[in-house]
């Protein structure tokens, strides 16, 4: 995905401090709450305020480009986002977060929860925690 091109599309100028913050969360695979990148980026010395930051960071959210997931521990942290539906999972040991595709494999879920609570469901969000291969390997190695 070429975020760039993205944001120019929709009409955004790639500010100075809209490409750091991309390029830091593209740079991990955990992911990062504001008040994280905001350190990250003042400790490179990027002249930009918490504010900014959050800003920049609802944009890319609102365009897609970056996804919101919680942490174990509830803490709200940012990654970005590829094309389309998908869902993630996290590994609770180093708190890798993987994406995985989202398809209609939630319908008779959704179709219950219709059912249950006569709402009619427009979006949701579902996020899995687990451990991932590598932890899974670390953990029999010292077994
Ligand atoms: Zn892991
Ligand atoms: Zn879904």
């Amino acid at each position: 995905m070429d975020w760039q091109k993205l944001l120019t599309q929709a009409g955004f100028r790639i500010s100075k401090p809209r490409k750091q913050v991309m390029q830091l969360l593209e740079s991990t695979q955990t992911p990062q709450t504001a008040l994280a990148i905001y350190q990250q980026l003042r400790a490179q010395g990027a002249r930009l305020s918490l504010v900014s930051v959050y800003r920049t960071l609802e944009l890319f959210v609102s365009l897609g480009l970056i996804s919101m997931v919680y942490e174990p521990e509830g803490s709200l942290g940012y990654v970005p986002a590829s094309a389309g539906h998908h869902h993630y999972i996290l590994c609770q040991v180093c708190h890798r977060a993987v994406e995985f595709a989202g398809t209609e494999d939630l319908a008779g879920l959704i179709y219950q929860v219709e059912n249950q609570t006569q709402f009619l469901v427009s979006d949701h969000l579902l996020q899995f925690f687990g451990v991932c291969p590598k932890c899974q390997n670390k953990s029999k190695e010292s077994a």
